[in-house]
């Protein structure tokens, strides 16, 4: 068995980076043990877009470096299925940064800060009155649980299963130009469920371009996820080598986190954005809040979980609420013209679709009026 160490962090993404980030900023003789399958650099199946609010919370974690990383996109540009368009600058760039370089440069940061980075696949988890074994032989005062999608340790804890409508799923690849150099391109799809095709510039010139639809019922084949890819963004086609799909959780799905020593954050703890498909933010600031709640031992599940309330309630209730309206395209459509219409339509799609905002009451009665004004 090894030595007992504070906290044991299961993947190294940017949910487990910012854990041990977090844990040892607030107590730097912490021992963190931060684990992951892979070796990094790695790559992740994404489409690459890091959010400004994303960089802002890494930078008060202690790793500004991150927006000097990949290509800074000032403007978003976005079709509604009905052809309504809002081309407008975001208050603050996005940037698009291949995971295989932003990761890494958070595990560094990790490290530099004084986390034990080792290369292991977590299988079991047996939980202790006094201290969490993984497989036998590392054991941990907390462990946090960022691995991701597929979370092992998520389905040690026994959680309630998603439902379909919870469940996005994505398809991407790299491109050898992009749609706008200057834009992130989004074309939202006709049809059932919320579904777009991207286009996010890369520094150097290519693309990360992909599609992704908002309920697991729609998705049908990879071959269907490319067509859709096609047809909506024609001429964005990507290297055939590079093409991967993944399946992302939302936080549309029924919250999770027990009492006592084990955390979940990031895409463990489903909470992708249900009307984006942003992932990033959440899981950053979700492993903030893990890392400072793993300190508190036992004690810690429980003051994860209202942390988590206190920072993302409201921004779920009104994502949650909002996903069931999205897929009517009209609402697409009056949403994109009033953003074009109104600058602050825009910053709240923004903060909502990007950050942890909520949806104001003027902003929802702007969309309300320009139903009025979409012809159909
Ligand atoms: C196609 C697609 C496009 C997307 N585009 C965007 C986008 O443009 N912008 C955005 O913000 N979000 C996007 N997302 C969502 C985003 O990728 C995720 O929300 C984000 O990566 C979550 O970070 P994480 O740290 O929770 O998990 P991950 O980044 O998945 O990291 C989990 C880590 O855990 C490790 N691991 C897994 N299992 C184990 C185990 N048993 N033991 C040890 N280690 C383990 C893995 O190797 C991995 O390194 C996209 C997702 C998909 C699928």
């Amino acid at each position: 068995m090894d030595d007992l160490v504070d906290i044991a962090v299961v993947g190294a993404g940017p949910a487990g980076a910012a854990t041990a980030l977090r844990a040892l900023q607030l107590r730097p003789d912490a021992s963190v043990l931060l684990l992951d399958a892979a070796a990094f650099p790695r790559d992740k199946t994404c489409g690459d877009g890091v959010s400004a609010h994303a960089i802002e919370l890494l930078g008060a974690l202690g790793v500004p470096s991150v927006a000097g990383l990949g290509r800074a996109v000032p403007r978003l540009l976005l079709h509604s299925p009905g052809g309504h368009v809002v081309d407008r600058t975001c208050a603050r760039p996005n940037r698009v940064i291949p995971r295989a370089v932003f990761d890494a440069e958070l595990v560094s940061a990790a490290v530099v800060r004084g986390a034990q980075l080792r290369r292991h696949r977590v299988r079991s988890a047996e939980i202790l009155p006094d201290r969490v074994v993984l497989d036998g032989r590392i054991a941990a005062r907390v462990v946090v649980g960022a691995d991701g999608a597929n979370s092992t340790v998520r389905r040690l804890l026994d959680p309630p299963p998603a439902p379909p409508s919870a469940v996005a799923v994505a398809i991407r690849g790299y491109a050898p130009s992009p749609k706008d150099p200057d834009a992130l391109v989004i074309e939202f799809a006709h049809g059932r469920h919320l579904a777009y095709a991207w286009s996010f510039p890369l520094a150097g010139g290519g693309a990360n371009v992909g599609y992704g639809v908002f309920d697991r019922r729609g998705t049908g084949t990879r071959a269907d996820l490319l067509a859709a890819l096609r047809e909506l963004l024609p001429g964005q086609e990507p290297e055939p080598e590079t093409i991967r799909a993944h399946h992302l959780p939302l936080s549309t799905a029924p919250r999770h986190q027990p009492d006592g020593r084990v955390l979940l954050a990031g895409d463990a703890a489903s909470l992708v954005n249900p009307l984006t498909g942003e992932g990033i933010f959440d899981a950053v600031a979700s492993g903030a809040l893990a890392g400072r709640a793993a300190l508190l031992g036992s004690a810690a599940g429980a003051a994860h979980r209202g942390a988590m309330r206190r920072t993302f309630g409201r921004h779920h209730a009104h994502t949650g609420l909002l996903a069931r309206l999205v897929p009517q395209g009209r609402f697409l459509d009056a949403a994109v013209t009033a953003a074009a219409r109104h600058q602050s339509v825009f910053d709240t799609a923004v903060e909502l679709g990007l950050g942890r905002g909520t949806a104001s009451l003027g902003a929802l009665a702007r969309i309300a009026a320009s139903y009025a004004t979409i012809g159909r």
